[in-house]
């Protein structure tokens, strides 16, 4: 299929299932920012709150909060919600309209091969919700819905993609037309997995129940000083070239951090830093942390003093987004035979 006949569009989205991770920000969010200043896409970027109940209970003054928090972490960190389309999945409802459709697309065994269903399920599968199973066919449904043709993610978010893709060829098959695009993602930069500070096997999380495995948007400088020099680590220097972190993914998980930050290559945080010992390393990484972040944590602040600007804000986006997407829905409604009077 020609791609070209798509306009590039682009689309994403996080869940406001507590508060914004660094792992969020340098694996997706500035990733946004670059693709809304390039001006060569319309960008898309929602919060997705019906994704964020399928894991766990959230309590509504808590979720709405969260939703609030996170769209003003999108405004601080550079997403104008008048160049982007910035809005609440909830609003828009043709997002779950056509995650039916595509729930009647996608197959038991696809889904049930989804790592992220198998680790948030974890041992008792019986127990998790049906939502929690369905997620990836409605993250379809996001993107999809919207014909976006590329979605700037993290490293966990590619298996969802390539579903996502395997849905619309499987749609595009069974009805025998090009109607959806196969969307690529866009997985960039030295921090794509950013990893869980205290085990640097599992990725960083903002569900993960302990903060202390974490930097949030929120933290405090010296909140974030404070998590990096308890950050796991090893006892060795760093070392000379990046082949020298291979077994050792607590060092290699600080040095990509301190690598998207300073926006360099990670050799080159090994250039300056050869030789150093952690307790030192940590030191100029916290210091570069909080230069980074200070900036996004005082405009958060000071933006979630107006909450109702928020919601007009996402109010509008929603409005702008049922432009694009109720369209897409209805024609997909005609191609499966659903009657329109
Ligand atoms: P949850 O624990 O509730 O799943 P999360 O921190 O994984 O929350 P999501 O809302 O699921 O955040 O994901 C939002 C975006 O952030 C996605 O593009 C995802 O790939 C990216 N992302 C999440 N965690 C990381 C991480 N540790 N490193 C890099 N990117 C990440
Ligand atoms: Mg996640």
């Amino acid at each position: 299929m020609a791609q070209t006949q798509f306009a590039p569009r682009v689309f994403s989205g996080i869940q406001p299932s507590g508060g914004l991770t660094l792992g969020n920000y340098l694996g997706a969010m500035k990733r946004f920012v670059t693709m809304q200043d390039a001006g060569t896409h319309q960008t898309i970027y929602c919060m997705v709150d019906l994704h964020a109940i399928t894991a766990t209970l959230q309590d509504p003054q808590t979720l709405r909060r969260n939703t609030r928090e996170l769209c003003a972490g999108f405004i601080a960190v550079g997403i104008d919600p008048e160049k982007s389309i910035l809005f609440n999945q909830s609003q828009v409802p043709e997002h779950t309209q056509l995650a039916w459709i595509f729930n009647c697309i996608a197959r038991m065994g696809w889904m049930g091969r989804m790592t992220q269903w198998k680790d948030k399920a974890g041992k008792n599968a019986e127990a998790a919700s049906l939502g929690l199973f369905a997620y990836p066919a409605l993250m379809a449904a996001d993107i999809l819905v919207y014909h976006a043709t590329h979605v700037p993610v993290g490293e966990d978010q590619k298996q969802h993609l390539e579903l996502t893709r395997d849905i619309a060829a499987k749609f595009n098959h069974d009805y025998g037309q090009e109607f959806f695009p196969i969307t690529e993602p866009v997985i960039e930069g030295a921090a794509t997995r950013v990893m869980n500070l205290q085990d640097g096997t599992k990725k960083m999380s903002k569900s993960d129940p302990s903060d202390k495995t974490r930097i949030n948007l929120t933290d405090s400088a010296d909140e974030i000083a404070k998590k990096i020099r308890k950050a796991k680590t090893d006892p060795d220097a760093l070392p000379e070239a990046l082949s020298g972190l291979e077994t050792r993914p607590e060092a290699r998980n600080l040095v990509n951090i301190y690598a998207a930050l300073a926006d360099i290559a990670p050799q080159a945080v090994l250039d300056q830093h050869a030789g150093a010992l952690f307790g030192h390393f940590k030191i100029a990484l916290a210091d570069l942390a909080v230069e980074k972040l200070a900036p996004i944590t005082t405009e958060m602040s000071r933006l979630m003093d107006d909450p109702a600007e928020i919601d007009r804000i996402l109010g509008r986006g929603a409005e702008r987004a049922r432009d694009i997407a109720a369209p897409i829905l209805a024609q997909t409604y005609d191609i499966i035979g659903m009657l329109r009077s």
